[in-house]
């Protein structure tokens, strides 16, 4: 995301749109078919599922399910395009330039992109539009970089030999992607693997993959040879095992949740195949009475309902200094329920619905457990009925018990749980206290404790005095069960390509 965006936020509910935002109440996506080998075409079985706009609950289109033949059909494509070189073999400038090439279509299709991208996920199209759209954009134009800076080093070496290393692709990527950011985490795979030669097969999100089918054609457009990404559309449960095992992946890109990460893991590390695993959160937000409490109401408002909480880096529990949690409650008491929560299309909302009916159930589910177990609503904790869609309203919870489940577990929901605290020391172990470790924020005006809490959180990001600001230069991943692994940054080479080590004889030295 960049921090530039002319991004939504709840001070500035109804901002001027600056672009074409394709709010056409009557836009339909044409059914998705797979796209292998360069060329769309159904799958092996014929089968199809519905695509649902979750704001309304209706079936838009139809989307082609794949099986494993598919997969076979979609590793094979990638296979050949990486063995003839015809993709890897090129210099890193021809690469950078069709990467560049890339940037500039996905924002002239922008507008098409948001609208797929909104009916698919529920997101709010303003937001799809400032973050989704550009943010990709933006992850290929620092692939460009990255596609002309491929170097490997001299080594220093006693020994009579020219010792030196290259960086080389890794060969074939499967990539696997959630349904909360479907185009943007898709970039931030494809855009390094393609600036390192490798060759791709995409397997997104069964119920959110339509924008993924217009990235692969938009990568065709700028000059991608065919074969060197293919997308297969359908259940993960069904495909997963065949993809991640299959003889001709050389690795797995998976972001995702903590329980499939696991999964994957375990069935790739019997294939001795190495993953890359960007997996769940369930952040800790902490603020210190000596902030600024109007900015950091801001920050944790934003923070928690950004794409509907169905963001893994999500301020999902608040931990305030015990001076100031009564005044920042109600704060949050007043200001929650005035952030507008409806319909996807209006620039004017913040909060869409989330993105399908078993994901309301799920997180509605956490939110009744947690009320059970002792907790107390300040506000929200409740469907809200609107169009036939999955909306719920924005929820604010207090008197949490750091065993709740919505503290313990990831809720991917529009849902905050505030609890209190005395000091840096119980503000640490409370932000460290769960299994996740993905991102943290603090806010303070005391640098010195930015600079203590920081070193001490265990986290993959810390935010200081803001929330979310992400940038493909900066690296982003986690420590503990929020996975392995970077991605931006020049650390995402790291897990696109390999290192060969080459060692010269130098003929006529001693030694030889
Ligand atoms: P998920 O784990 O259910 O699914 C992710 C992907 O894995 C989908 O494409 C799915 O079809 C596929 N999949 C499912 N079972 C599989 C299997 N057995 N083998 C191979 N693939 C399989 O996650 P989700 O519900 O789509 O997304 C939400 C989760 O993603 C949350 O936990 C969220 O925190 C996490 N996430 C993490 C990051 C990050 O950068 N760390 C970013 C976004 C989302």
């Amino acid at each position: 995301m960049s921090p530039t965006a002319d991004r939504p936020s709840v001070d500035q509910t109804r901002p001027e749109p600056t672009f074409d935002l394709h709010p056409d109440p009557t836009f339909e996506p044409a059914p998705g078919q797979l796209f292998i080998g360069g060329t769309r075409r159904e799958s092996g079985t014929g089968l199809r599922h519905d695509v649902v706009d979750p704001s309304t609950g209706r079936t838009v289109t139809t989307i082609a399910a794949a099986n494993t033949d598919d997969v076979d059909a979609a590793v094979a494509a990638a296979r050949t395009a990486f063995d003839t070189g015809t993709w890897a073999t090129r210099p890193g400038r021809e690469r950078s330039r069709i990467l560049l090439d890339i940037a500039r279509l996905i924002r002239e299709r922008g507008a098409e992109l948001a609208a797929l991208e909104s009916l698919d996920v529920g997101k709010p199209l303003l937001l799809a539009r400032t973050i989704d759209v550009t943010a990709t954009a933006e992850h290929f134009e620092y692939a460009a970089a990255l596609a002309q800076g491929l170097d490997g080093t001299v080594c220093s070496t006693p020994l009579p030999v020219h010792a030196f290393t290259r960086r080389e692709p890794l060969g074939v990527i499967a990539a696997i992607t959630p349904f909360n950011f479907p185009l943007l985490l898709s970039a931030t795979k494809i855009a390094p693997a393609l600036a390192a030669g490798n060759a791709i097969v995409h397997k997104p999100a069964g119920d959110t993959s339509l924008s993924a089918l217009l990235m692969a054609e938009i990568l065709q457009e700028a000059g991608v040879p065919d074969g060197v990404l293919n997308v297969v559309t359908g259940s993960g449960a069904q495909l997963g095992d065949h993809l991640v095992s299959h003889p001709g992946v050389d690795k797995i890109s998976f972001t995702g949740s903590a329980q499939v990460g696991a999964h994957i893991a375990h069935v790739a590390g019997a294939h001795l195949r190495p993953v890359t695993a960007e997996l769940g959160g369930n952040c800790a937000h902490i603020v210190f009475a000596d902030a600024d409490l109007e900015r950091a109401v801001q920050d944790i408002t934003m923070g928690f309902l950004l794409n509907t909480g169905q963001f893994c880096m999500a301020g999902a529990r608040l931990l305030v200094e015990r001076a100031v949690h009564d005044e920042i409650l109600q704060a949050l008491e007043r200001t929650v329920p005035t952030v507008p929560v409806g319909d996807p299309r209006d620039p004017a909302t913040v909060v869409g619905p989330l993105a399908g009916a078993d994901r309301r159930e799920r997180v509605d589910r956490l939110v009744q457990e947690t009320v059970r177990s002792g907790a107390r609503v300040v506000t929200g904790a409740e469907r809200l009925d609107l169009n036939g869609g999955f909306f719920y309203r924005p929820t604010v919870l207090a008197e949490v018990d750091c065993h709740a489940p919505a503290v313990r577990e990831e809720v991917f929901g529009p849902v905050l749980t505030v609890q209190p605290f005395d000091g840096e020391e119980e503000a640490v172990a409370r932000a460290n206290g769960t299994a996740f470790g993905l991102a943290a924020g603090v806010q303070t005006s005391d640098l010195s404790r930015a600079h203590r809490l920081t070193s001490r959180l265990r986290a993959g990001t810390v935010w200081v005095n803001c929330w979310g600001l992400l940038d493909p230069a900066v690296p982003f991943g986690g420590v503990k069960h929020s996975g392995w692994g970077r991605e931006g940054g020049t650390e995402v080479l790291d897990s696109c390509t390999t290192t060969k080590s080459v060692i010269m004889s130098l003929p006529g030295e001693a030694g030889r």
